[in-house]
């Protein structure tokens, strides 16, 4: 199946509108995991795999049907997460140390977007579903969290995380963010859309992963990249 974003890196995101002036961009808003690291390193692969296992053990499934469960919460709540809460009245701590408890050495610092996160101006933020002691352990891996004030995480938003528009409206809230002047980033497409009927200025890093591209048509996409880096650094010479 073609897309309209089966393009060169970049293409689809000149031609949707134009490229942000970053002196117009007053805040940066990045999702974590496959945004600031690239999904072919499967980093991410292992807290799908963590996800799967404590539903397997919370709910005494076979595989087969942690899975289908899985992908059904992630359509239905946003999160594997949020379902548990919802509809099994699981507490969310323990469940985070256990999914995010992983070997991040498929990662490797990033000094390339390290550099040009150097010359982007504007306050950036992290925004992410993930927790914050996790956060914290990919950004140092990475090499990236000096460049980050602050990091909104899934307990900031009351466990209630993207695409829930109630956590878009916590964010800006809380670090008072102005949505026509700020630019968010995700690689899950479904993920923006509350951001862009707030008026921010969207970016989807784009990858195969049917559940990162599930709403991917939608003009709530203003921007596609497959490579974070080379966006930021097009967005500087514009
Ligand atoms: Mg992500």
């Amino acid at each position: 199946m073609t897309t309209p974003f089966d393009t060169a890196p970049g293409k689809a995101a000149l031609d949707a509108r134009p490229v942000p002036k970053t002196e117009d961009v007053e805040v940066w808003l990045f999702d974590l995991d496959n945004t600031l690291y690239p999904p072919s390193s499967r980093l991410f692969d292992q807290v799908d795999r963590r996800i799967k296992a404590f539903v397997q053990d919370f709910l005494s499934l076979d595989l087969e049907a942690a899975h289908r469960l899985q992908k059904e919460y992630f359509l239905e709540f946003g999160t594997t997460m949020r379902g548990l809460m919802t509809n099994h009245g699981m507490e969310p701590e323990g469940y985070l140390d256990y999914v995010h408890d992983i070997d991040l050495s498929p990662i490797a610092p990033a000094p390339a977007l390290d550099a040009t996160l150097d010359r982007l101006p504007g306050r950036k933020l992290i925004f992410t579903n993930a927790s914050t002691p996790y956060a914290e352990r990919v950004l140092d891996r990475l090499g990236l969290r000096r460049h980050f004030e602050a990091i909104f995480d899934i307990a900031a938003a009351d466990f209630e995380g993207k695409p829930y528009p109630s956590a878009y409206d916590k964010l800006i809230a809380q670090h008072g963010i102005a949505p026509e002047s700020s630019v968010f980033i995700d690689d899950i497409a479904r993920n923006l859309e509350p951001a862009a009927a707030l008026g921010i200025t969207t970016v989807w890093v784009s990858h195969d992963d049917h559940r990162a591209r599930h709403g991917a048509e939608g003009d709530h996409v203003h921007h596609v990249t497959e490579d974070l880096s080379a966006f930021l650094a097009a967005t500087l010479e514009a």
